[in-house]
């Protein structure tokens, strides 16, 4: 599954994979923290809902 999150630096949106974690497919694992591909800075990956990315 895809997430997409907004740069908390420039305002680009980033869309990270989250690989599932668990059997029943509720949960999904996201990095800590993860570079903009744009700025390159450093966002920490906020708490959950995420939205997912089409
Ligand atoms: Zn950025």
């Amino acid at each position: 599954m895809y997430f997409e999150f907004v740069c908390g630096w420039c305002g680009e949106a980033n869309v990270l994979y989250g690989e599932q974690a668990g059997f029943w497919g509720t949960k999904y694992e996201l990095p800590e923290e993860w570079d903009c591909w744009s700025c390159d800075g450093t966002n920490v990956t906020p708490d959950g809902p995420w939205t997912e990315a089409d």
